[in-house]
């Protein structure tokens, strides 16, 4: 079952006399379940490969589909549609409304989605999602109430509630202490056996390594081969 599948994907930013190619003839496929970490030196095009993966900008050229529907020939409107019912987004910075709950932050995607649900069903997939990042006993804190890697959680609950076809996840550990990082890590493993399809963009090696599916990206390319340990070193 492919949930995500790229092919000869290629992004090329034209800013005055200069052409930078930020992806060049990526091919990619995540299948349902799995766990990719995509990681490489600043610069090789990770934020780029996100994006696209993400819905929030398009290729130059190539195709890409999830769920076998081919985005990259959507109108605007139409991919985000797709982006708002099929990806789950985790960023670096939480994102949450601090004016609101944490269970209102987690049922707000619901509340906004065009197909309307019952207030019942929300109650009940929001506990679902506080369940699964075990922040059920924080429903009724606000955010500001709460330490990083709880937020992140939330935030995790909130990329969930709307079941997407896939988590898209950039550095989730960049603004946590190596303790709450590790729980923030902790919880993305436990949702991947759960049977969420995760892809996670990070520069930090130790975290690429928690992937099932590890993918090198170097100057606008996927390594397919295995580099020598020294160059990883080098690269990160
Ligand atoms: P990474 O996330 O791995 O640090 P990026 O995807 O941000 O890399 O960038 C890849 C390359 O594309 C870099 O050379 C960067 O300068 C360039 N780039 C990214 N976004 C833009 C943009 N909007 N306009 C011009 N160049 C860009
Ligand atoms: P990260 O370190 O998280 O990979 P970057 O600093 O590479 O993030 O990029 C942050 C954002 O800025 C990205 O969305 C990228 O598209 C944009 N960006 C990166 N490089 C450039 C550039 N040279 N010109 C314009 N925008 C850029």
């Amino acid at each position: 079952d492919i949930k995500i599948q790229m092919k000869g994907i290629a992004k090329v930013f034209e800013t005055d006399e200069l052409e930078t190619h930020a992806l060049k003839n990526i091919d990619l496929t995540i299948y349902a379940g799995d766990y990719v970490s995509i990681s490489g030196p600043s610069g090789c095009g990770k934020s780029t490969l996100l994006s696209i993966l993400g819905l929030l900008d398009m290729p130059t050229d190539g195709e890409y589909s999830i769920e076998g529907v081919k985005v990259t020939e959507l109108s605007l409107d139409q991919a985000a549609e797709i982006r708002n019912s099929k990806i789950g987004f985790i960023f670096q910075s939480f994102n949450l409304i601090d004016e609101l709950s944490v269970f209102d932050n987690v049922a707000l995607p619901l509340r906004y989605s065009s197909e309307k649900m019952s207030d019942e069903a929300i109650r009940s997939r929001v506990d679902e999602c506080l369940k699964s990042v075990d922040m059920s006993h924080r429903a009724s804190h606000k955010p500001n109430q709460l330490s990083g890697g709880q937020q992140q959680r939330v935030a995790i609950a909130r990329a969930l509630v709307a079941k997407p076809a896939i988590l898209l996840v950039d550095e989730p550990t960049g603004n946590l202490d190596s303790k709450s990082g590790d729980q923030v890590m902790d919880t993305l493993e436990q949702l991947n056996k759960e049977g969420t399809t995760i892809c996670m963009v990070t520069h930090d090696p130790r975290y690429a390594d928690m992937a099932r599916t590890q993918l090198k990206l170097l100057d606008g390319s996927i390594l397919t081969t295995p580099v020598p340990a020294v160059n990883v070193q080098e690269a990160v």
